[in-house]
């Protein structure tokens, strides 16, 4: 399978890195190909930890790193493409424009994925030309690690790409979900709330930020409380998500 990845950055180097590692030949594009290589070295970096923790092969690393063409030309590196999955900044006229381009850029048949964390598919995908084929595909970071796949259905998105998106997922070792195009999706909307309520539990002074996150910790068995996972993904991510 032939896979493009639009944005090379933080999501975009690792969906690269995994879908490499499913043996697809994949390619990177950013702006430049100064950022486009260094999207690579991320996923090299990331497949060489995977090495030193005995979790891969060092041939199989090589292998799927092989398999990772940094490129800056959008248009040569969709032209063959199976699925695109786009990985840029948050941003709807960004990413509308994007889709619009790739529906003609793209072959016919290829699968159109956005990995936006809350942003409408439907509007995403509206006027594109390509409604039925694009779907949200949501990965977690870090991607080589983080097993969630949130599958989100477009109100135009077609069966057949649902199907073919579920079974990219697991293509791609990952399990996924499928859920409606709704705000927030089924991750954010709850996630969102958690750490929004967080907050406004220390501002109440009800207990200490650390205590928080210990809080649901221990009580309730999360890996990571809600104010520190808000610091990991970053606080304009989570405020732009709220909002
Ligand atoms: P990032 O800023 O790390 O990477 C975005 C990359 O896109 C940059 O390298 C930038 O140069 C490139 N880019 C911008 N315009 C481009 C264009 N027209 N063509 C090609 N490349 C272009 O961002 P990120 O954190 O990887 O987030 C990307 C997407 O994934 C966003 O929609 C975000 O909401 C979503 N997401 C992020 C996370 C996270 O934890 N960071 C988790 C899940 C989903």
């Amino acid at each position: 399978m032939k896979a493009g990845v639009i944005g090379a950055g933080t999501m975009g180097a690792g969906i690269a890195q995994i879908a490499a590692m499913a043996g697809c030949k994949v390619w990177l594009v950013d702006a430049d190909l100064e950022r486009a290589n260094a999207g690579r070295d991320k996923a090299d970096a990331s497949l060489d930890k995977l090495v030193a923790r005995g979790k891969l092969e060092a041939v199989t690393s090589d292998a799927a790193l092989a398999r990772i063409e940094p490129s800056a030309d959008q248009a040569m590196a969709t032209h063959a493409a199976d699925v695109v999955i786009e990985a840029v900044p948050e941003d709807m006229a960004l990413k509308r424009k994007l889709f619009a381009t790739l529906a003609t850029e793209a072959p016919g048949h290829a699968l159109l994925g956005t990995n936006t964390s809350s942003l409408s598919i439907t509007k995403i995908a509206k006027g594109t030309g390509a409604e039925g084929r694009i779907i949200g595909l949501h990965f977690f970071n870090p991607v080589p690690l983080m097993k969630l796949l949130e599958v989100v259905r477009g109100q135009d998105t077609s069966e057949e790409t649902v199907s073919r998106a579920l079974a990219f997922g697991e293509l791609v070792g990952k399990e996924p979900i499928l859920v409606k195009d709704a705000p927030g999706f089924a991750t954010s909307r709850l996630g969102v709330l958690l750490g929004l309520e967080a907050m406004r539990m220390v501002q109440d002074g009800v207990c200490s930020a650390a205590d928080v996150d210990k809080a649901m910790e221990l009580g309730y068995r999360h890996p990571m409380g809600p104010l520190k996972l808000t610091d990991l993904v970053g606080l304009d991510v989570r405020l732009a998500i709220a909002e």
